[in-house]
């Protein structure tokens, strides 16, 4: 059993590191907050005071936080670097979803320093984050990917190799930008149908077994009261917060400008889910857009 830093605790975090704790790791846990951190000491991981505590003498580190300015400036750039501390037979594996051009400067300054370091952002949201069966997608070296398979494999169902540094990344904002174009249009259809008389929860099963099929429908219903567990029968709390679907579609925008590719269907959905956070929905699951249908 491996000696495991956590770094990040929050909707995803908290359950991902509680799998690791389950499986038997020694589970160091860290979080700004509290309230978390005090969540994972009840799920059997042990409380650092620091993110510098947590990483001292650990097989492996991971981390799972908002954006890439939170993972730059814990590994390299903030006051007490974690890579001044990790020993260089440990591996980090930084599962928040940032910018490839970040992960891959990470990667280097860890290199420079002896330490391996891998992007293997996560798909599979907060119910595969519980059950274990979370989707990852690596970047880094054939070598660090081996080492990082059996941790990741606690946490995760499919673990898929993308390529090298920052590959991880790129695949992911190419899946969540198709994301919030099927919730964008899972939305727009319950809406129209709702309109017109339809039962939400009879019209979803009817596209669920006909060619509308999507995630958004199978796990993840918009529609409050339809799927008991999906946030929207919990007023929209927890899941996967519209703030960071927001920063994703940025990623999305960005890699799409930088290699020239067009993206007529993600610069729509970007515009859709800006409109809905500059509404005071930030802080809601990203398939509260339907109540930008509804109110329109
Ligand atoms: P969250 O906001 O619930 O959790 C982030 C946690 O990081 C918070 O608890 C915060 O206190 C902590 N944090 C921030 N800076 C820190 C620091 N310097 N040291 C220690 N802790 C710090 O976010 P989340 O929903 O868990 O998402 C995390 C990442 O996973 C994001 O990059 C997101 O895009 C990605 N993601 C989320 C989902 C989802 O469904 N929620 C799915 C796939 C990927």
């Amino acid at each position: 059993m491996a000696t495991i830093a956590f770094i990040g605790l929050g909707n995803m975090g908290g359950p991902m590191a509680a799998n690791l704790a389950k499986a038997g790791h020694e589970v160091r846990a860290f979080d700004l907050s509290q309230a978390v951190l005090d969540t994972a000491v009840e799920q059997g991981c042990k409380a650092a005071q620091s993110a510098q505590e947590a990483v001292k003498g650990a097989d492996f580190v991971v981390s799972m936080l908002p954006a890439g300015k939170h993972v730059e400036s814990l590994y390299v750039s903030g006051d007490s670097p974690l890579f001044d501390i990790i020993g260089q037979d440990a591996l980090v594996i930084d599962s928040s979803t940032i910018d490839a051009d970040t992960a891959r400067r990470v990667a280097e300054e860890g290199a420079k320093r002896g330490i391996a370091f891998v992007d293997a952002p996560v798909s599979g949201g907060v119910g595969g984050a519980q059950a274990g069966t979370l989707t990852f997608i690596v970047g880094g070296s054939e070598e660090q990917f081996a080492k990082a398979q059996p941790v990741l494999d606690v946490m995760g169902k499919n673990i898929f190799h993308a390529g090298e540094h920052g590959a991880g990344q790129i695949a992911k904002v190419c899946n969540n930008m198709l994301l919030s174009i099927l919730m964008a249009g899972t939305c727009e259809a319950l809406n129209m149908g709702v309109k017109n008389g339809l039962d939400p929860a009879v019209l979803s099963e009817i596209m669920k077994q006909s060619s509308g099929g999507n995630w958004a429908l199978n796990v993840y219903n918009p529609y409050p009261g339809v799927m008991e567990n999906a946030p929207a029968s919990k007023g929209y709390q927890g899941g996967f917060q519209v703030d960071l679907m927001f920063k994703d579609l940025g990623l999305a925008m960005d890699v799409s400008q930088q290699s020239a590719s067009s993206v007529p269907m993600g610069s729509a959905a970007r515009a859709l889910f800006s409109l809905h956070k500059a509404k005071g929905n930030g802080n809601l699951d990203f398939s509260s857009l339907l109540k930008l249908y509804q109110d329109s």
